[in-house]
């Protein structure tokens, strides 16, 4: 018998999405369990792993656990995070790629610039100031079928600082 039947897709230990510590594989089940976060469990089809008691779903890439969003504010909120952690190294972002999956449910959301307000700009929508584009189709980049988003960014403070808006 292959052993790693015996454990859940991910392996007989992962490290928990909330608080990254190594978390155990309750033996044959699809369970994970922290200590402190609860159960975790992973669906073979999907290559999810559920936080049971939230519903959270996560999957991997590059030995990071992804987010999957089903509502706009939990994208947004970990955007602004990224931001937030960007400026503490030193960097501004230019900005925001978010994945093509995602174009439905954050649109509506977006800031948008209309040409009839400010000739130079056209109707690109924004998000905390940035300028957003959609990344490729998951086909032509499988990552982007399980990342979220992607900064670009260059050294330097930002002129403005929209995002900061959330902790004054
Ligand atoms: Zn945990």
């Amino acid at each position: 018998m292959n052993p790693g039947l015996q454990y859940p897709i991910f392996g007989p230990e992962i490290n928990c999405p909330h608080c990254r510590k190594a978390i155990p594989a309750l033996t044959l089940t699809d369970t994970y369990l922290c200590s402190r976060h609860g159960a975790f469990e992973a669906n073979p089809d999907t290559k999810e792993l559920i936080h049971l008691p939230s519903g959270r779903r996560w999957r991997l890439w590059d030995d990071t656990w992804y987010r999957q969003h089903t509502h706009p504010d939990g994208i947004r909120f970990e955007i602004h995070e990224a931001l937030d952690r960007l400026y503490t190294e030193g960097y501004k972002a230019t900005k925001v790629i978010i994945a093509n999956r995602y174009k439905d449910l954050v649109s509506s959301y977006l800031e948008r610039s209309y040409p009839w307000r400010d000739s130079n700009e056209t109707k690109s929508p924004k998000l905390y100031g940035l300028p957003v584009i959609f990344s490729p189709e998951s086909k032509e980049d499988p990552r982007w079928e399980i990342i979220n988003f992607s900064l670009e960014k260059e050294p330097g403070v930002p002129l403005r600082y929209p995002y900061f808006r959330l902790f004054e």
